[in-house]
């Protein structure tokens, strides 16, 4: 069983992340669950130029669109709903929609980098809170930025400590160890492996438990087959994961990280209750 934590669907900046290709990816590499997040929501581009008005949409359309594919795939999809504390902020309607949908909304995701916004900021907290009341799991990207750092992130951590936290990447950019020292610091904070070496998983599960780290790609942002190669021909560092990382774990561990961590911090068991 593969559950992947940290999935995308959209066209976003110069990334092609079709719900079709998610679906045929899931099918070929054999990914039974993924937690997907849209990724039109986007503010920002990659140098931090809000996108024109023309290619933003609101949090709620973005949303409502999650919500459609992960219905039509009840049994494959859930969401993580990519939020906007730049442009808009915690909404009436988007707390209504979450209330309506959290048979299938597992958490709430954030970019702080492509938000241009440190995810401490007050409209940052006023989603961190927003995910308390619902009992939702807090998925942030996070690099090595003024906005998007894994320290911020583990302040807010402190702050509101029965709300868990999952840090995407662990530091994108870094060599992981700052966040792994913070993830063995504070039980309410994750780490997810999207991008993140097999090498720096040992180390993260070494030092804090296999409890701690959650299976995630970003795929499908080098397409269908992000998990085996970059679309142009090399290797993913995701084959390490399905292949050799499965005799260097136990299988405790290996299943820990691959789907009952997932399982367990986004609370996917209220699917199961539903059905
Ligand atoms: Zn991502």
């Amino acid at each position: 069983m593969i559950i992947d934590a940290h999935t995308h669907t959209g066209c976003m900046l110069n990334f092609i992340m079709t719900e079709e290709m998610l679906l045929e990816s899931m099918d070929k590499y054999n990914i039974d669950y993924c937690l997907c997040s849209n990724g039109e929501a986007t503010e920002f581009d990659h140098n931090h130029y809000l996108l024109p008005a023309n290619m933003q949409k609101t949090q709620e359309s973005v949303y409502r669109t999650n919500l459609k594919f992960a219905r039509a795939n009840r049994d494959k999809i859930g969401v993580l709903p990519w939020v906007k504390p730049y442009l808009q902020g915690v909404t009436d309607e988007l707390e209504r929609l979450i209330a309506e949908n959290l048979d299938i909304t597992f958490g709430i995701k954030l970019h702080p980098f492509h938000s241009v916004t440190r995810f401490d900021s007050p409209r940052v907290q006023d989603y961190i809170r927003l995910a308390q009341q619902f009992n939702l799991t807090v998925l942030t990207h996070t690099g090595m930025g003024e906005y998007d750092n894994c320290t911020v992130v583990a302040k807010m951590a402190e702050k509101y400590p029965d709300v868990s936290f999952v840090m995407g990447h662990m530091g994108l950019g870094t060599d992981n160890s700052n966040a792994i020292e913070l993830v063995s610091q504070y039980p309410n904070l994750y780490g997810d492996t999207a991008w993140v070496s097999m090498e720096s998983a040992i180390r993260c599960i070494e030092k804090c438990g296999s409890e701690k780290l959650i299976f995630g790609s970003d795929n499908t942002i080098d397409g269908v087959d992000t998990y085996d190669n970059n679309g142009k021909g090399s290797p993913s560092i995701y084959r390490k994961y399905f292949g050799e990382l499965k005799a260097i774990l136990s299988k405790e561990d290996y299943e820990n990280l691959m789907y009952k961590n997932a399982v367990r911090i986004y609370r996917l068991s209220k699917l199961r209750d539903k059905c």
